[in-house]
């Protein structure tokens, strides 16, 4: 499963949900690669990935000048690889535009590589043709979404992106799922807007809630994944949850039920 993990606003929690439900996902067995499209390379640097060695990045694959697989690294996470981030491909938005089918270019990427399990892509914060490569390729949608006071603004113009590329471009697009991020129970207003977003969103969104959690935001500069970090934080024990329910909606329904 291809799944892009999107929102166009910043800081709501796309990079850390990707890092750390990439690595939970690892954990479990299957093999995962993570693509960082954000030209600003926090899920590479999440992963301890030296910005001296990202000369070969998904920029120079977007362009056609590398292959795919030449952009992959390993990570210290058995079976988790990254292509990651340059800070060259903020100028990708304009090359792009120029270029034959513009919107594919990581779809055809991810295609020329051989078998992952699971591919989630970091987007940036913007709806722009890098937000819009990742839709193309994806299966699914994954949106986290910060609970404070505009939370749900926004929310439809993401949507009306993922119908426009899902009817436009890629048909096999859908909305996997809202996850809720830095929640605070204890916090009347967080409270009050998660409730909101599960009454109007229903269960699009995810039962895991991640809480807001000072773990998570400290592994990033241990080039660590929270599970590595400290797998025994509130924040880890939400991502692997998180994981868990992933993939017991993601699987397929059996064959009696398709037909
Ligand atoms: P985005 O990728 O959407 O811009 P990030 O994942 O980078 O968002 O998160 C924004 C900031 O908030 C980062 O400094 C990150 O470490 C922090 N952060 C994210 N999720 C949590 C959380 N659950 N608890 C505490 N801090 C968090
Ligand atoms: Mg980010």
């Amino acid at each position: 499963m291809i799944i892009a993990v999107a929102n166009q606003k910043g800081g709501v929690g796309k990079t850390t949900t990707t890092v750390n439900l990439a690595t939970a996902l690892a954990a479990t067995g299957q093999s995962v690669l993570v693509i960082d499209i954000d030209p600003q390379g926090n899920a590479s640097t999440g992963f301890g990935i030296d910005r001296r060695t990202r000369a070969a990045s998904v920029y120079q694959v977007l362009l056609g000048q590398i292959a795919a697989e030449e952009a992959l690294q390993t990570t210290r996470i058995p079976g988790l690889s990254v292509m990651p981030s340059n800070a060259a491909l903020s100028g990708a938005e304009i090359e792009l535009v120029d270029l034959d089918r513009r919107s594919h270019r990581l779809e055809a990427a991810i295609d020329s590589l051989g078998h992952f399990d699971h591919v989630l892509i970091d987007c940036p914060p913007s709806l722009g043709l890098l937000t819009v490569n990742a839709l193309v390729a994806a299966d699914g949608v994954l949106v986290p979404m910060q609970c404070e006071f505009y939370a749900l603004e926004g929310l439809s113009q993401l949507l009306g992106t993922i119908e426009r590329v899902r009817t436009g471009l890629n048909p096999r697009l859908h909305l996997l799922g809202i996850v809720l991020t830095m929640v605070d129970r204890r916090n009347r207003l967080t409270e009050n807007v998660a409730d909101d977003v599960r009454a109007v969103m229903g269960d699009k969104v995810f039962k895991t809630e991640i809480p807001r959690n000072v773990r998570l935001s400290e592994a990033p500069s241990h080039g660590l994944p929270a599970l590595l970090y400290d797998s025994r934080c509130a924040g880890s024990e939400a991502y692997v949850a998180l994981a868990r329910e992933f993939l017991g909606r993601s699987r397929p329904l059996p064959a009696t039920k398709v037909a």
